[in-house]
């Protein structure tokens, strides 16, 4: 697909259309990956965050926001939990916090390895590279990084650089974690307030170009505490705004599927958020292969606030299991087995 038909696409109003699209990607996520749908459990392990995000509602600046940081036994019993449900992955995501030092982190790296089957993802950050390189020495297989626009203006205004920080966007990290072995993951927010139509099919576009293996995308959902929560949050100009709808989200997942059929792409929790009812099925449908149950105790869960009403806060995780057993079940598709890696098609295939 060439870069002016993702933007084609984008601007695509009539629902036949879209529909059209959407099946498109569904068929190629059946042909690529197949029925299967990994299961990621996910742990959120820390909320302290050292970071500005305009986004976000864990901002250090979130006076409010009582924080936490699980211990190493809460998250093995989570990682227990994972494996019991037979997902093949956790995810252990945080805040920007260096309270959860090189060391320890490595430890509980470590000890999953050890005492489990299951494969790691980390969603830390941007920490230092001898971090980075220290967790995947732990064993750490995969690391999620969202570069979460590739408008450097927008980027700079909602991503503020820490003082005494040298600038770095988020993209010139992932061929960092690519060179240490990582399988490496991206994404954007789909609506952010000044985001064009058109910056959102380069960030699809580039998605393609950094060859990722993992790909997340879901709604910007407002928090009333961050910058771009109330008020009049600068937007783009009339026309140019994309949306933060789950239509327009399950044509961007579609879209990431048909430029990289190989990627693991989840049905977020952001897009069930937004669409309570049928949100993860339609990502599914539109080229989702993934979804990542959220195993963070129950008294740790509606502190990690990154924006508000977040789906299944009050979910019990073999409640949720259940559920989505069944809902995979009648969407014809069944849980991975496994780790459920990137997979790659030979050059025949
Ligand atoms: N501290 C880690 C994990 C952040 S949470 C990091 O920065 O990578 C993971 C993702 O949630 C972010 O990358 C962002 O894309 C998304 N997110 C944050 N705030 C959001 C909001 N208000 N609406 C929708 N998505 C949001």
């Amino acid at each position: 697909m060439q870069d002016h038909e993702i933007l084609a696409w984008l601007r695509e109003e009539d629902g036949a259309r879209v529909r059209e699209l959407w099946q498109a990607a569904d068929a190629v996520r059946a042909e690529v990956v197949g029925p299967q749908v990994h299961l990621r459990g996910l742990i959120e392990i820390s909320n302290y965050c050292c970071r500005e995000c305009a986004y976000c509602g864990l901002r250090a600046p979130a006076r409010d926001v009582a924080r936490y940081r699980m211990t190493a036994d809460e998250i093995l019993a989570a990682a227990r939990q994972a494996v019991s449900f037979g997902y093949g992955t956790v995810v252990m995501q945080a805040g920007e916090d260096y309270g959860i030092t090189r060391e320890a982190l490595a430890g509980t790296i470590r000890r999953i390895k050890a005492e489990t089957p299951l494969a790691v993802t980390l969603s830390m950050g941007e920490r230092p590279e001898e971090d980075l390189a220290a967790w995947r020495e732990a064993g750490a297989d995969r690391y999620l990084l969202r570069f979460e626009t590739s408008d450097a203006e927008l980027y700079r205004r909602i991503h503020p650089t820490p003082p005494g920080r040298a600038h770095r966007d988020r993209i010139a990290v992932l061929p960092v974690l690519r060179k240490l072995g990582y399988e490496v993951g991206s994404g954007v927010m789909i609506g952010t307030p000044g985001q064009t139509v058109a910056s959102l099919a380069r960030d699809i576009a580039l998605f393609r170009a950094l060859d990722l293996d993992m790909i997340g995308e879901g709604p910007f959902i407002a928090h009333p505490d961050t910058p771009l929560g109330g008020g009049a949050p600068r937007t783009a100009p009339e026309g140019e705004q994309v949306p933060d709808s789950a239509r327009m989200t399950c044509s961007v997942l579609a879209l990431t599927r048909l430029v990289c059929p190989e990627a693991n792409i989840p049905s977020t929790t952001a897009l069930a958020t937004v669409d309570p009812i049928a949100g993860h099925e339609q990502g599914l449908r539109c080229g989702a292969n993934v979804v990542m149950p959220n195993l963070t105790p129950g008294r740790y869960r509606a502190l990690y606030s990154i924006y508000p009403d977040k789906e299944g806060i009050h979910d019990d995780p073999q409640v949720f299991h259940e559920r989505l057993l069944a809902r995979l079940h009648a969407l014809g598709r069944e849980p991975g087995a496994g780790p459920g890696n990137r997979i790659r098609r030979t050059a025949a295939g």
